[in-house]
């Protein structure tokens, strides 16, 4: 069996596990989740989690040094910028266009939602996070995990590296033999990945259920539908760019779907990189730097879910839907989608900058965080499709 048939098998038993747990067995819940799918699903993410670091800074850096590298890297953030901004900007037109046609606001009671409103504490400003990313130490940059550090940490040394040549030789070497053996415990630790997300999907269902879905249920729906329809965006656009949509979605599979299985970009980053390469065929520079750079800040998931509900939460608490406040939510919502971490739950952290931007009531973060880790597969699933397509339309006009 393939990894991505084996890990849409752990993902549909793990549903129908967790379905046949709430419904039928509810007093198993607690103690099958508390001592084995939570932390199995747990270990699972923490594994493969290991390797994301290693993966990204070394392949960066023989991305970097190999034949005109460091050039390139500039060249390819260039396409990659702007595409990222049009295609961000599309996530979120469709996101607040099926907000408005389908009003999953109206008529719901805010004591319906069975959620209790509560203050929320307020996110970091935009300017920080931009002066966050800078690093201050190269090794602490690795062992935070901070990706976007550890992107700028990895050219900072493979431009030197290109400066100075010949000494670097020994550290190149290193740098290869190393990203080898991490390539390996990849293939290792993925042979437990239909587990890992069986786990991980029966744990959301045993313990959240549907109860909260059906109460929210527009919200849901609605939100699920204009992540497909961006998605179909990306197939439309690979049609026309003629870069195989077909061979793109089939030899992302495995990435995606560990995507909606762990709701975590950056778990489901190094399984992407390794489909770029042996299964799509994307050129190897492109891989190690778009791919990377993409987990670290496209996020058409994430602008999707800011815009749906940013407008969803206005209809709730009937604030009117004016222009200015429109454009309010669109502007901090493309701004948050780039900011947005890739872990799990970051999105509904985020809410609370579009919502307090737009000057919306933060009340509405409690009422749609019953629902936020089911939505949250779909909104990472479309993160990886967007930042994968983007990568493979840059290669494309590469290689034409
Ligand atoms: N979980 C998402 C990701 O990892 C972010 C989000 O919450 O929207 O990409």
């Amino acid at each position: 069996m393939k990894l991505s048939t084996k890990i849409l098998v752990g993902l549909l038993l793990g549903i129908l596990f967790g379905a046949l747990l709430n419904k039928v067995f509810p007093e198993l819940v607690d103690p099958m989740d508390r001592y084995v799918l939570s932390p199995v699903g747990e270990a699972f993410i923490r594994i493969i989690q290991f390797i994301v670091v290693p993966v990204v800074f070394t392949s960066l850096i023989i991305g970097l040094t190999s034949l005109q590298g460091t050039g390139k890297i500039g060249r390819y953030a260039g396409k990659l910028i702007p595409l990222y901004i049009a295609t961000s900007c599309m996530a979120l037109a469709i996101g607040m266009f099926m907000a408005v046609v389908l009003e999953p606001g109206k008529g719901v009671s805010i004591s319906e939602t069975g959620e209790t409103p509560g203050k929320v504490e307020k996110n970091q400003s935009l300017i920080d996070w931009l002066v966050s990313i800078v690093p201050t130490n190269p090794f602490e940059a690795l062992s935070t995990a901070n990706l976007l550090q550890v992107i700028i940490s990895a050219i900072i040394i493979g431009v030197a590296m290109n400066l100075v040549k010949e000494k670097t030789k020994p550290f190149l070497a290193l740098i290869e033999s190393f990203y080898a053996i991490i390539e390996k415990v990849l293939e290792i630790i993925l042979k437990a990945a239909p587990i890992g997300v069986f786990a991980l999907i029966a744990s959301v269902i045993a313990t959240q259920g549907f109860d909260t879905v059906i109460k929210l249920l527009w919200y849901v729906l609605g939100l699920i539908a204009a992540i497909l329809l961006m998605a179909v965006f990306y197939y439309l656009f690979l049609l026309v760019v003629k870069a195989k949509p077909n061979h793109f979605f089939i030899s992302f599979l495995p990435a995606f779907s560990l995507a909606f299985g762990t709701a975590s970009s950056n778990a489901a980053l190094p399984v992407a990189m390794d489909n770029a390469q042996n299964n799509y065929g994307m050129k190897r520079d492109i891989t190690s730097f778009a791919l990377p750079f993409g987990t670290a800040v496209k996020r058409d998931g994430a602008g999707i879910l800011q815009g749906f509900n940013a407008l969803f939460i206005a209809q709730l608490f009937d604030v009117p839907i004016t222009a200015s406040l429109i454009i309010a939510i669109f502007v901090s919502a493309l701004l948050v989608s780039f900011s947005t971490a890739g872990v799990p739950g970051a999105g509904i952290i985020m809410m609370t900058t579009v919502l307090s931007a737009a000057g919306l009531p933060l009340e509405g973060v409690a009422i749609v965080a019953g629902v936020d880790r089911l939505t949250d597969g779909f909104r990472t699933a479309l993160n990886m499709v967007g930042n994968t397509a983007n990568a493979a339309i840059v290669n494309k006009w590469e290689r034409s």
